[in-house]
C-alpha cells in the first residue's frame, strides 16, 4: 500500500490492514560500539500509514495518558494526510521540547498504553510519529522562534534541566526578561549530563538551548547560585526567581563492603562517560570487567548499557521485584537485553565482598519474593531467609535512584522551607514561604520523569506570572 492509499482507508479501519510498526533501529553489534542514538526515523510513507491507524476515539485516552495532555488524535489526522509541519503545530502548543519527549518517555506506559488499539491490536507507536513530525519542522527550520515584546518584569531561573528551560521559555512567551543560572559550563541538566548519549545526543538538548536563547533569554553558565551569587542578590536584581535545582543526590548504598574498591554510585559513572572522572578522583575503569548494576530504574540500565559500550565483560543487574514490576521503560529493557546485559530478578544485594587488597569480587544477594503493595502502590520485596547466592564482579555499580539535594542548614538556603525528604514546599502558584521565590522540578517531587518536568516547568510559569500580574497588583 503506498502513501495515497492510506490517506484513502477509512481511519476507523485502517488499522486492521496495517500493522504497527516500530521505527528502524541501529544492530545491537553495531551501537554497543558507540554511544550514538539507536533509533532512526521513520520514511514519511510509513508514518503516513501508521498515523492512518489511528481510529480518533471522541475521548480519547491517550491525551489522558500523555503527561502534557498532547492532542494526540488532532496530529495524528494531520499526519496521515502528510499534513507535518500543521501536526508539528499542534504538538508545540502544549510541549515546550517534544523532540525530547518523543526520545525519553516511556510511551509504553503512557500514551500508548492507553490507546483504545491496544484492546484490539497493538498500539499506534505515537513516540516515534512525534519525532518524526519535530524532525521535519526542525530539518525545515520551521520551529517557530515566537519572540514578543518586552513586559518590563524580570524573572531569574536557577537550574537549567527541563523544568527550569520550560519555564524560562514559556515566561519569554509572556515576555519576560528571563536569565537562567545554571552551575554546570553548559545547558541541559540531567539530559546532558545524566542520560547516556545512546538515549538523547546533546546535539538535541544543544539545538533547543539555541531555540531557547533566540527567544530571548539570556544564559549565565558557570554560575552557581548559592556560591558565585547569592539568593538575595538576585531577589534585588529579578522581580522573581525561580529554583529548578534537581533532584541529584544518590540514594545511599550502605551495606557491609560498600566501601570496597571498584564499588561506586551509579550515576557518578554515567557523569564521567559525559565529563571525564570528577576532580581529584581515578577514572572508573569497566574495560574487561564483571559488572553487576543494583537497581532496575532508568538509571541502573542506563548504567547496564553503558558498561557494555565501556567494553565491560559481562553487566548484569540485580532487581528486588519481577519485571513486571520493574521501573524502567520496557523498551529500554529490551534494548538492553539485546545488547547483551543480563537481568536477575526477585533478588537484592545485602553485602559486597572482596579480597585481601581490598577490591570487590562478588555480590552477595539474597532472593526476594513480592508482598502486599506499599503506600506507593509497589510490590514490597521480602527477602526469602536463607536463600543467598553469589554473583562474581570486579566493579559494582549502586544504581537505586536519586534524591533532591538538601540544602544547607544554616545560611540562606535555610529559610525556605523544605519537607522531611528535603523536597522545596511550594503554594497552588509554585511560590515557596519565601515571597518572589518559586520553585519546580525534581526539586519539589524528586527523581520523576522528564515529561513530569516539562509540565511542572510550564505550571510554574502560568504561577510566576498569576503572582506577577494579578495577586501583586491586588496587594
Ligand atoms: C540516568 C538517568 C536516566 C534518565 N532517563 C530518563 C528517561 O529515559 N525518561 C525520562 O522521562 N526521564 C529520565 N530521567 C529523568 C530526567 O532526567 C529528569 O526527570 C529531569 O532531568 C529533571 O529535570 P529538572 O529540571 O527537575 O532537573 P535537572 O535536569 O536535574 O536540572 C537541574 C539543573 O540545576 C543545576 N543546578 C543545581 N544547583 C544549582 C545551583 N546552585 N546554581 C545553578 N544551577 C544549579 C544543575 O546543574 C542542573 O543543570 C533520567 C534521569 C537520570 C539520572
Amino acid at each position: 500500500m503506498n502513501a495515497a492509499t492510506a490517506v484513502r482507508t477509512n481511519p476507523k479501519y485502517a488499522w486492521r490492514e496495517v500493522k504497527r510498526a516500530d521505527p528502524p533501529k541501529r544492530p545491537p553489534t553495531e551501537r554497543i560500539a558507540d554511544f550514538r542514538e539507536i533509533y532512526s526515523l521513520f520514511d514519511e510513507e510509513t508514518v503516513r500509514k501508521q498515523a492512518g491507524r489511528c481510529v480518533q476515539c471522541e475521548q480519547p485516552r491517550c491525551t489522558i495518558g500523555c503527561a502534557l495532555g498532547n492532542h494526540i488524535p488532532q496530529w495524528l489526522a494531520l499526519v496521515a494526510e502528510g499534513k507535518f509541519q500543521e501536526a508539528a503545530e499542534i504538538i508545540f502548543s502544549t510541549s515546550n521540547m517534544p523532540e525530547i519527549c518523543a526520545r525519553l518517555c516511556p510511551q509504553e506506559r503512557l500514551c500508548e498504553s492507553m490507546c483504545t488499539l491496544g484492546e484490539k491490536s497493538d498500539p499506534i507507536p505515537i513516540g516515534a510519529l512525534e519525532k518524526f513530525v519535530i524532525e521535519y519542522a526542525f530539518n525545515r527550520g520551521c520551529v517557530p522562534v515566537r519572540r514578543v515584546a518586552p513586559n518590563g518584569v524580570s524573572v531569574a531561573v536557577v537550574g537549567s534541566g527541563p523544568a527550569g528551560l520550560t519555564c524560562a521559555d514559556e515566561l519569554a512567551l509572556r515576555g519576560y526578561a528571563v536569565t537562567v543560572f545554571e552551575s554546570k559550563n553548559y545547558a541541559g541538566g540531567l539530559l546532558v549530563y545524566g542520560l547516556p548519549s545512546f538515549k538523547l545526543e546533546k546535539s538535541i538538548v544543544d539545538r533547543r538551548v539555541a531555540l531557547i536563547e533566540k527567544r530571548g533569554v539570556t544564559f549565565r553558565l558557570n554560575t552557581a547560585i548559592g556560591r558565585d551569587v547569592t539568593l538575595d542578590s538576585l531577589l534585588g536584581q529579578f522581580d522573581a526567581v525561580f529554583l529548578s535545582m534537581g533532584a541529584h543526590k544518590p540514594k545511599p548504598f550502605t551495606v557491609p563492603g560498600a566501601i570496597l574498591k571498584g564499588v561506586h554510585q551509579g550515576v557518578d559513572y554515567l557523569v564521567e562517560t559525559k565529563l571525564g572522572p570528577a576532580p581529584g578522583a581515578p577514572p572508573i575503569v569497566l574495560t574487561g570487567k564483571r559488572v553487576v548494576v543494583l537497581g532496575g530504574g532508568e538509571l541502573g540500565v542506563d548504567c547496564l548499557r553503558a558498561a557494555i559500550r565501556s567494553g565491560a565483560k559481562k553487566a548484569a543487574c540485580i532487581y528486588r521485584r519481577d519485571l513486571d514490576n520493574m521501573p524502567v521503560s520496557h523498551r529500554e529493557y529490551r534494548n538492553a537485553v539485546e545488547e547483551g546485559a543480563e537481568f536477575i530478578f526477585l533478588a537484592s544485594a545485602v553485602a559486597v565482598e572482596g579480597d585481601s587488597n581490598g577490591n570487590v569480587r562478588q555480590a552477595r544477594c539474597v532472593r526476594t519474593r513480592l508482598g502486599n503493595l506499599d503506600a506507593q502502590g509497589r510490590h514490597e520485596a521480602i527477602p526469602i531467609p536463607g536463600a543467598e547466592f553469589v554473583v562474581p564482579a570486579d566493579v559494582v555499580l549502586a544504581a537505586y535512584g536519586l534524591a533532591v539535594t538538601p540544602f544547607p542548614q544554616k545560611g540562606e538556603w535555610s529559610r525556605i522551607a523544605v519537607n522531611d525528604s528535603g523536597a522545596v514546599i511550594v503554594d497552588e502558584n509554585h511560590m515557596t514561604n519565601l515571597p518572589r521565590v518559586f520553585a519546580g522540578g525534581g526539586q519539589i517531587f524528586g527523581a520523576n520523569l522528564v515529561g513530569i518536568g516539562i509540565r511542572d516547568g510550564r505550571s510554574a510559569a502560568q504561577g510566576i506570572h498569576r503572582y506577577l500580574t494579578v495577586l501583586k497588583a491586588a496587594a
